[in-house]
């Protein structure tokens, strides 16, 4: 594979550019690649470092070639479920380890992506308990996202007209369904169709095969109007011929590591999906170490002129000049920003005229769940299950034709099993010696498990506001966390709890153990809704096309616009939202209405 240095022009203050993109995750990669394949000339600031993830990842290397089989070193530390339930942020404050890093980091393998996960100590965050997973470098989360890559429908874009609760989006499925499309088609999608109003298919490349305990549950779950489908994974398996920075999935096994990444970047990754690829129109101008801290107004039109950003090496502050602004930093710090930028025009932080910027903040609700056992296929011969970059969903089936009594929206599983390079069940399997080796192979191909991802609602008073008394590590005023899970919410577990039991023990799968707890806020690693679109500008703070009602040239294109959580993955969503605002503001920049 080719390295992922980014040549290109380098960052001028005296230039004005056509656009700033603030962020270069899933959503500011989007932009950049839409904007500048239309001819603008784009400045992309990234806060992170650029790493080399085709180097960093090392997806290839075995357990036993790392010194400390894939684990950090000592001196970092990644926080624990407990940590952040007893504790309250900032979680690494005071910490005997030299570095601190968020859960993701206590999974397999962490060694792969200790540098692209944020050090808490230099992030730090306050208020309500909340575990915030952040990646500051070229490409954000997207080097290391689990790329379960679905679709929203209808009955999420029209919740309220279908139960009365919150707002309905300012789009519905017909308007958005094109650009999903050209998603699909750019990034490569896994999946298999299923031809469900409720989750919508997209356009498929080869699907991952389910394994025999997988295939079981499907046919159990289709007795009861259920349906199992194959992990739809934003991978290309078929390969993409118009992308030479990226390899079709060969199914090398590394996926088992979660956060491991991809480095011949089969699975999307924004850099090489779409940073790359608009490098290659000589529009880009890519500047990391850029950590943007205000939007910058032109005091006459009260528009925004651009971003002041400091070099997060140097702390030399600059100002980037541009005609139009996009904000993509991510749902909860494109709020941040969004906030900070105080100013005699916009009191209340930019294009928050509303009071609605850092409010009605949404994600998934996560912890419920279930192992069972196939017992059929225990001591039957191993099969090659590694390499499949994700295994199995189990779409929502809740509050679609019928009406539960105690909660709203619905909930859907991701769920796994199959013979892997290391047997999950070593860990929990009792003995030593000879029979406990055979026992761990005999039983390892005969588990499964799922667990479940639900809608948690989004309400006002779920919000994040600026800390006036604690700054990160480069002298910026942090967030505060006022957000918990509701009653709703709660009431959802317990149901996903019992469903998944009775899913089980109706396919005939043993169940081993039901876990019942709700993990702690902020597990899912969804945020969304801080800056919400809609047709009224009182009650929220972008159109339809993520322009601010307030400021027609600045734009907020990540999840921070989503109107409800859904219970399926944004981030498809994310980029087709993001595409069509971008034709959209592109077409604006052409007329001269920007
Ligand atoms: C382990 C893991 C598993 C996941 N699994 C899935 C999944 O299966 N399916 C799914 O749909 N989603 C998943 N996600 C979530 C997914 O990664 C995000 O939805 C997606 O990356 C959001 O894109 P974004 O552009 O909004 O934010 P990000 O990808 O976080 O990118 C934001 C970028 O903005 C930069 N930035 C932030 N602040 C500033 C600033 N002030 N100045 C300049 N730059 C700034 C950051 O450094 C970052 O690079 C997962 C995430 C993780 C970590
Ligand atoms: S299984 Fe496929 S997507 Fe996963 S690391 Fe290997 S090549 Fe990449």
């Amino acid at each position: 594979m080719q390295t992922l240095t980014f040549p290109g022009p380098q960052f001028d203050p005296k230039n004005v550019y056509d656009a700033v993109v603030v962020g270069s995750g899933a959503a500011g990669g989007m932009a950049a690649h839409v904007l500048t394949s239309q001819g603008m000339k784009v400045l992309l600031l990234e806060a992170g470092k650029q790493l080399d993830t085709t180097k960093e990842l090392k997806s290839m290397e075995w357990p036993y070639d790392h010194p400390r089989r894939g684990e950090m070193p000592s001196g970092y530390h990644a926080l624990g479920l407990n940590e952040y339930n007893v504790r309250n942020p900032p979680y690494a404050k005071d910490s005997k380890y030299t570095h601190v890093e968020s859960y993701v980091q206590g999974w397999g393998g962490p060694d792969y992506s200790k540098n692209i996960v944020v050090d808490e100590k230099d992030h730090p965050y306050t208020g309500t308990k909340y575990a915030w997973v952040r990646a500051r470098c070229v490409g954000g989360k997207t080097n290391i996202w689990g790329r379960l890559a679905l679709r929203l429908s209808d009955y999420d874009f029209k919740a309220k007209s279908h139960d009365g609760y919150g707002e309905d989006w300012p789009i519905s499925y017909a308007d958005i369904a094109p650009y999903y499309d050209k998603v699909d088609l750019y990034l490569g999608v896994s999946g298999h169709k299923e031809n469900l109003p409720y989750l919508p298919d997209g356009i498929f490349q080869r699907p991952i095969k389910l394994t025999a305990s997988e295939l079981k549950l499907r046919a159990g779950l289709a007795k009861m109007g259920r349906v199992l489908t194959p992990y739809r994974a934003g991978v290309t398996t078929d390969g993409l011929k118009h992308n030479k920075y990226r390899s079709r999935c060969f199914g090398r096994g590394a996926c088992d590591r979660r956060v491991g990444g991809c480095d011949i970047h089969a699975a999307f990754d924004s850099p090489t999906g779409l940073i790359r690829p608009a490098a290659d129109t000589g529009n880009l101008t890519l500047r990391p170490n850029s950590v943007v801290f205000e939007v910058t107004v032109d005091t006459d039109t009260g528009k925004a002129r651009g971003v002041h950003f400091k070099d997060a090496e140097s702390g030399e502050v600059y100002e980037a000049r541009a005609r139009v602004v996009i904000l993509a930093a991510s749902t909860l710090e494109s709020a941040r920003l969004l906030l900070l930028s105080k100013s005699r025009q916009h009191p209340n932080g930019i294009g928050n005229s509303s009071g609605h910027v850092g409010h009605n903040f949404c994600e998934h609700v996560m912890g419920p769940g279930i192992n069972g056992l196939v017992k059929d296929l225990v001591g039957k011969p191993r099969t090659n299950d590694d390499g499949r970059p994700g295994s199995f969903y189990v779409a929502r089936f809740r509050n679609l034709g019928d009406k539960q009594s105690n909660f709203i929206r619905g909930y859907g599983f991701e769920g796994s099993s199959g013979t892997t390079m290391f047997p999950g069940n070593a860990f929990e399997t009792p003995g030593f010696g000879p029979s406990y080796k055979k026992t761990v192979r005999d039983y390892a191909g005969a588990f499964i498990g799922m667990g479940a991802f639900g809608e948690v609602l989004p309400r006002y008073e779920n919000a994040v506001s600026i800390d006036p008394d604690v700054k990160d590590r480069w002298g910026v005023p942090v967030l505060k966390f006022d957000y918990r899970f509701g009653d709703n919410e709660k009431k959802m577990a317990e149901d996903m709890a019992h469903t998944a039991r009775e899913m089980f023990e109706a396919s005939g799968i043993e169940v081993v153990s039901v876990n019942r707890e709700v993990l702690r806020e902020g597990w899912s690693i969804h945020e969304l809704g801080t800056s919400r679109m809609g047709n009224d500008p009182k009650t929220s703070v972008l159109n339809q096309f993520q322009q601010s009602h307030d400021v027609k040239n600045l734009f907020v294109v990540d999840g921070s616009s989503h109107v409800s959580a859904s219970c399926q993955n944004p981030t498809w969503t994310i980029m087709a939202l993001c595409w069509r605002s971008c034709d959209y503001l592109a077409d604006e920049f052409r007329k001269g209405n920007v």
